[in-house]
């Protein structure tokens, strides 16, 4: 069984509901939501509210620390590289690697399909 974890939502104990109550009657008190997992802040934070919480109070904390962009990402025939699959022609070139400046198409193979990594590295540029 994984491991249970708190909701990293500021707020997430302000929130009034149920399975947030804990406490006998006389001491009843609402506390932070904790999970084995959860679907919002990359598993962090259980609901969109308390995503949203955590950006509004460490978002700009997070720019800060991690860098802003300070001039345009830029996308190029050179790294405009991605998989695609033709669902349309089950027995034909069903898998293919896209341009989306050029419109080029590249035959792959299934498994290059299913493991980009190997032919399109994160700039997105083809590698093959
Ligand atoms: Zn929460």
């Amino acid at each position: 069984m994984s491991q249970l974890k708190y909701c990293q939502g500021p707020k997430c104990h302000t929130y009034d509901t149920k399975d947030r109550k804990k406490g006998p009657k006389d001491n009843k008190r609402n506390e932070t939501r904790r999970r084995s997992s959860f679907y919002y802040l990359d598993g962090n934070a259980c609901s969109m509210q308390c995503q949203g919480d955590w950006f509004d109070v460490y978002g700009t904390r997070a720019l800060q620390h991690f860098g802003y962009i300070t001039q345009p990402k830029v996308l190029t025939q050179d790294n405009a590289w991605r998989v695609r699959r033709n669902w349309n022609h089950p027995n034909a070139d069903t898998y293919y690697a896209y341009n989306y400046l050029t419109e080029e198409r590249r035959p792959i193979t299934e498994q290059q399909y299913n493991d980009d990594n190997t032919i399109i590295n994160d700039q997105g540029q083809l590698t093959i």
